[in-house]
């Protein structure tokens, strides 16, 4: 049995068999070939399966089958073809050095062509490498999850979660990741266990070995003993007691004892949440992350197919309060596949309403879907990612005008009067959050981001992760200067980062004077039960107080002893 400890980012305890999936690069032997045919006899072999595979693919629009037609050529290209052939009779390298060297060369002469469609034919030529190499070394692209499984890994990006039979994953243990990670948030909402930065794990593990998680605590359990499988299944059955006592409040209003309401939303990233936002009592979606559709559907030029999504939320969610679309948050660790590209500093790059503004296409028809969603309900609105300031808040504020005349136009029906909102989740937003509130309705804060960019600290790097304060007296200050300007200038601000959604926090925001939070489903209970057991004016005096404390470790004893008390 071996004990590991990580970072619990999503609740739940569970105990399964594991598959393990590793990203490891491919380690290519640059080794002469003993058997010449044999290696001829591999390569081919390696070819079949990957045009097998290729076929198994179900194309969901023209432009995957193209992405197929594609592929499929590239692998049964006679020049390509020749080329490995030569290099394993010629030059007598093994089958994988064969296919690396015969598509380096082809993917070198790409890449210098100085044609786009070239250079994106040479990332399509490194996919058929991978597949091939993978095939020739006996890896898995993604593991096959043929039963419910702990699923093992050195770490996880949000669309190959979309990969994978996510109703087979009972739990997540990866290497890396952050607890406001996208894989994290994505486990959250799918409510999957998981615990990330657990160091090695995915190499201590394997295929079939049972593993114990625990995601509230950060525990992984390799092969349990009795004794811990024994406190596993206790803890197991004391959480579900738990969540039934708490399902008891999901229809108690979502207020302090002095009176104040909270209204509490919920943050979702695609339909299939909505069953949970209606058992947890929530009052309308303060965030709907639409980006993650996107990675997982062929939807950037299909607005039917969007406008269809929306309008059911509209309709469905309209009925308890605010629907927040935010448009594509792309870039960064969510990468949809057409819109990849190689940057030194993602999370600081190409992202968001950047992409955005830069890809006007992909914008126009999102924003048209969410303009046609608004005329079934008026509580549809919109809210702009990583807004960095006024004017380009304002940029984008004209393009939606812009957007809204074609509309009238083409007589595509919209709310004139629907409700326009920016994220505050880049530092220089924050600072300016006064002047940004002329402009919009409503703002509502990142904490993800906003800590992410104010510390410098990469919020999925579990090797940093000690110093991602969301007290840090920079974060408070932010937080403080962005509700007084809301409040002077009569617009609301909610908060929907995952701060808003963990209950120990929750004195501080009511204090700061925070009336709406936002969060995935299965913290509503939790934190309305700790809402209705908080008086606002003792939060407010504790605010107060943390407002004046230097330090992130004397703000969050401080903290922990209020939570003590009360
Ligand atoms: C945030 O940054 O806090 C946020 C809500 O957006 P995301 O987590 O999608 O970056
Ligand atoms: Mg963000």
């Amino acid at each position: 049995m071996i004990e590991k400890k990580g970072l619990g980012v999503s609740h739940g305890i569970m105990t399964a068999k594991a598959v393990v999936f590793r990203h490891s690069e491919i380690s290519v032997p640059h080794e002469l070939a003993e058997d010449t045919e044999r290696e001829k006899e591999n390569f081919q072999r390696a070819v079949r399966s990957v045009l097998e595979d290729i076929a198994s693919y179900k194309p969901k629009s023209d432009d995957e089958r193209s992405m197929i037609a594609v592929h499929r050529s590239m692998v049964e290209d006679p020049e390509f073809t020749a080329l490995v052939t030569e290099n394993i009779e010629k030059k007598r390298y093994n089958a994988l050095w064969a296919v690396e060297a015969a598509a380096g060369l082809y993917i070198g002469l790409l890449e210098k062509s100085g044609s786009e469609y070239f250079r994106e034919r040479a990332q399509d030529l490194r996919d058929i490498e991978r597949h091939l190499l993978m095939e020739l070394s006996g890896k898995e692209l993604y593991p096959k999850l043929s039963e419910p499984s702990i699923l093992v890994a050195d770490y996880l990006l949000p669309s190959e979660m979309f990969e994978l039979d996510t109703s087979m994953i009972l739990g997540i243990c990866l290497d890396r990741g952050g607890k406001t990670s996208h894989v994290a948030i994505l486990a959250r909402s799918l409510e999957i266990p998981a615990v990330l930065g657990l160091g090695d794990i995915s190499e201590s593990v394997k295929n079939g070995d049972t593993v114990a998680i625990d995601g509230k605590e950060g525990v992984a359990v390799i092969n349990p003993d009795k004794a811990a499988a024994d406190r596993f299944r206790a803890r197991r059955n004391a959480e579900a007691r738990q969540e039934k006592a708490l399902m008891k409040g999901a229809e108690l209003p979502s207020v302090t004892t002095d009176g104040r309401e909270i209204h509490l939303l919920c943050n979702i990233e695609g339909i299939e949440a909505l069953n949970s936002v209606l058992l947890s009592g929530a009052e309308g979606i303060g965030l709907f992350r639409t980006e993650f559709l996107a990675l997982h559907k062929d939807i950037f030029s299909n607005d039917e197919l969007q406008g269809r999504i929306y309008s059911e939320v509209a309709r469905i969610m309209g009925r308890l309060g605010p629907v927040t679309f935010r448009t594509y948050d792309l870039g960064g660790d969510k990468i949809a596949e057409e819109l990849r590209t190689e940057e030194e500093n993602p999370i600081l790059g190409w992202r968001a309403v950047r992409l955005c503004m830069a890809r006007k296409d992909i914008f126009r028809t999102q924003l048209i879907s969410i303009l046609r969603a608004s005329a079934l309900s008026p509580s549809v609105r919109i809210m702009f990612p990583m807004i960095s300031g006024s004017e380009e808040l304002q940029e984008v504020l004209s393009f939606l005008d812009e957007v809204k005349a074609e509309c009238r136009e083409k007589g595509i029906a919209f709310d004139e009067n629907m409700k326009i909102g920016t994220m505050i989740e880049v530092p220089s937003a924050a600072i300016t959050a006064d002047i940004i509130a002329d402009k919009v309705d409503f703002m509502s804060i990142g904490t993800n981001d906003l800590i992410q960019y104010t510390i410098a600290v990469d919020r999925g790097n579990d090797r940093i992760s000690y110093l991602y304060r969301p007290l840090h007296p920079a974060v408070l200050r932010l937080l403080k200067h962005v509700v007084d300007s809301g409040e002077s200038k009569g617009i609301p601000v909610s908060m929907c980062g995952e701060m808003a959604g963990e209950a120990d926090y929750l004195p501080v925001l009511i204090g700061l004077g925070f009336r709406e939070l936002s969060m995935s489903a299965h913290s509503i209970l939790e934190v309305r039960n700790r809402v209705r057991s908080l008086s606002y004016e003792s939060c407010r005096k504790l605010a107060d107080k943390l407002l004046s404390l230097p330090e992130a470790s004397s703000v969050e004893n401080e903290l922990r002893e209020f939570n003590g008390k009360t």
